[in-house]
């Protein structure tokens, strides 16, 4: 995917706290996974800008909401009408250590608002680290948006650290326990990551 543009447009909570969310517009890609699974780096390999992410990640900004503009051409830019424009949407990372009911607590009101009510939300991409046991968060969100008809790309990060042999197996159980076909993607090699492109360029249209 060609990016031409990538910008970090605003943090937020709730829709109507401080600025609020963005106005709706662009079809939006959310981001949601466990703190640590490689969302950041994820994020920044799919927007192709090296320190754009880093913003979102600083200290205060992990727990907020972080949306991004990005302008894509699908056909590698060949001709001026082809351009896309898109928001990402980096969601807080969630459960911290046996998600606590406080975490939960916090992390909840204002995401859920995001997931439940947005209507430019149309798809989830949900990051499961393959060395760590689900919780029922992944789940839970999975059902929750796909009721509501948002698409879910379920997505294994970090697959370079699996071996060849192990990745299939770790694909099959997320599979299982997720009820969802799952990409296995790695940031840091690039492997995935033109995959998960295409899937995105094609929910959207
Ligand atoms: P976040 O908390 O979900 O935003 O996670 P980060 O993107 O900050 O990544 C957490 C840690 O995992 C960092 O040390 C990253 O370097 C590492 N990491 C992220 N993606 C990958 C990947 O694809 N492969 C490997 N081996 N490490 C990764």
């Amino acid at each position: 995917m060609k990016v031409l543009e990538a910008d970090f447009l605003t943090s937020a909570t709730e829709k109507s706290a401080g600025a609020g969310w963005p106005v709706e517009g662009a079809p939006e890609v959310a981001f949601a996974g466990r703190s640590n699974v490689g969302k950041s780096t994820l994020l920044q390999a799919l927007m192709q800008r090296r320190g754009l992410v880093r913003i979102s990640s600083t200290p205060g900004r992990t727990r907020l909401i972080n949306f991004f503009r990005v302008v894509v051409a699908p056909d590698g830019g060949r001709s001026p009408q082809d351009r896309r424009e898109l928001m990402f949407v980096d969601l807080p990372g969630y459960g911290y250590a046996k998600v606590s009911k406080e975490e939960r607590e916090k992390w909840l009101p204002f995401v859920d608002q995001y997931l439940s009510e947005r209507a430019s939300l149309k798809i989830l991409v949900l990051l499961v680290d393959p060395r760590r046991d689900m919780g029922l968060d992944e789940t839970e969100i999975a059902k929750y948006v796909m009721a509501r008809g948002v698409l879910v790309i379920a997505v294994m990060t970090k697959a370079d650290k699996l071996k060849k042999h192990e990745r299939k197996p770790a694909l099959q159980k997320l599979e299982r326990a997720l009820g969802l076909k799952v990409l296995a993607v790695s940031a840091t090699d690039g492997d995935g990551v033109d995959e998960l492109w295409r899937r995105i360029a094609a929910a959207i249209g």
